[in-house]
């Protein structure tokens, strides 16, 4: 179990060693997260602590792929992780955000048979997933992250998102849209932010389907694609993103189903099933199907059938222009 005292983290398997690369203090909205594209988190670390003359980078914290965690800055601090980004209008995300850097080798290449890092290491087969990213491009080879991992770092996120009243948990690119692809399509980050923020968040953020088949688009207006078959009534979606006419929803229940949806065809929770929600919040939902899913995302089934368009088909347009109100709910 972890927990924070202090701004620093307290558990198992957690140390601490103080960053010079910081700035003011942080008064944290958002998570971000990120993967290393480094050989280990020891140098990781190493990196995140040392100044450099072409410029610093570190983050609040490194999580191994043992799930050991080292924490550089406490969480009121200022760290740079970010670089040039944006999100629901806000520029310069190091001044609003936590950032957790995944030991993880990123995106990989092929020699011949051979899956590789930038920096040179090749990884076995079932360490690697086949996959587009899900703002597009073609299928390329992701270093997978660990199980213990992925489950740290949704501890991570429900504990910062609890403890800070974080509005959102992000990846990099999210915030820096094409100059960004971590941690990419190999982290479960839909499922992760869905049960960060589900879990944090009061029953105003869920909303069930009010039609008897509902439309889930890559983007906020008909013209976009669907994502998956269409949504049917009674369920239930997490509030990400809300604009006037369409938001941005995680299907509650789904393992990493996210889009938009048009606000004319839902309806608030009936009272009774919040009551029930609540009681049960602490229950995993999302995630645990993704959890036993990890293992099969990898390159031994995935190599294949590289045609596979599982992680295109979630492709989700993300949007900019976020909004803290309510959709507006027309009765048709
Ligand atoms: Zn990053």
């Amino acid at each position: 179990m972890l927990s924070i005292r202090n701004h620093r983290l307290v558990g198992d398997g957690v140390s601490f060693r103080q960053t010079p690369n910081t700035g003011g203090t942080l008064q944290p909205r958002f998570l971000v997260l990120h993967y290393t594209a480094g050989s280990s988190a020891e140098s990781s670390v190493e990196s995140l602590c040392t100044r450099k003359p072409q410029g610093n980078a570190s983050a609040h914290i490194v999580l191994g792929r043992d799930g050991r965690i080292v924490q550089l800055a406490a969480f009121n601090a200022v760290t740079w992780h970010a670089g040039v980004s944006q999100w629901d209008g806000i520029n310069g995300l190091n001044q609003y955000a936590i950032g957790i850097e995944m030991d993880n080798a990123g995106l990989l290449h092929r020699e011949g048979e051979r899956f590789v890092s930038w920096f040179g290491k090749t990884y076995p087969n079932e360490e690697v997933l086949l996959a587009p990213h899900r703002f597009g491009g073609p299928v390329q080879p992701w270093h997978a992250y660990s199980e213990v991992q992925i489950a740290r770092a949704l501890e991570l996120s429900e504990l910062l998102v609890g403890h800070y009243g974080l509005q959102n948990v992000l990846g990099h690119e999210d915030i820096a849209r094409g100059r960004k692809v971590d941690p990419g399509p190999a982290f479960p980050l839909a499922a992760v932010r869905a049960r960060a923020l589900g879990r944090g968040a009061d029953t105003q953020r869920r909303l069930l389907v009010n039609a008897s088949s509902l439309n889930i688009r890559s983007g906020p207006g008909a013209e976009f694609d669907k994502v998956a078959p269409a949504l049917k009534r009674g369920a239930e979606l997490l509030i990400l993103e809300a604009q006037d006419r369409w938001c941005r929803v995680a299907v509650v229940g789904a393992t990493d189903l996210e889009g938009w949806v048009c606000n004319d065809f839902l309806a608030p929770l009936p009272e009774t099933r919040s009551t029930t929600r609540s009681a049960t919040r602490s229950a995993p939902r999302v995630l645990s199907r993704t959890e036993r899913a990890t293992p099969v995302r990898r390159a031994t089934t995935r190599a294949r059938s590289p045609s596979t368009k599982t992680a295109a088909a979630k492709k989700v347009a993300g949007a900019s222009t976020r909004g803290r109100r309510r959709p507006t709910q027309t009765t048709k």
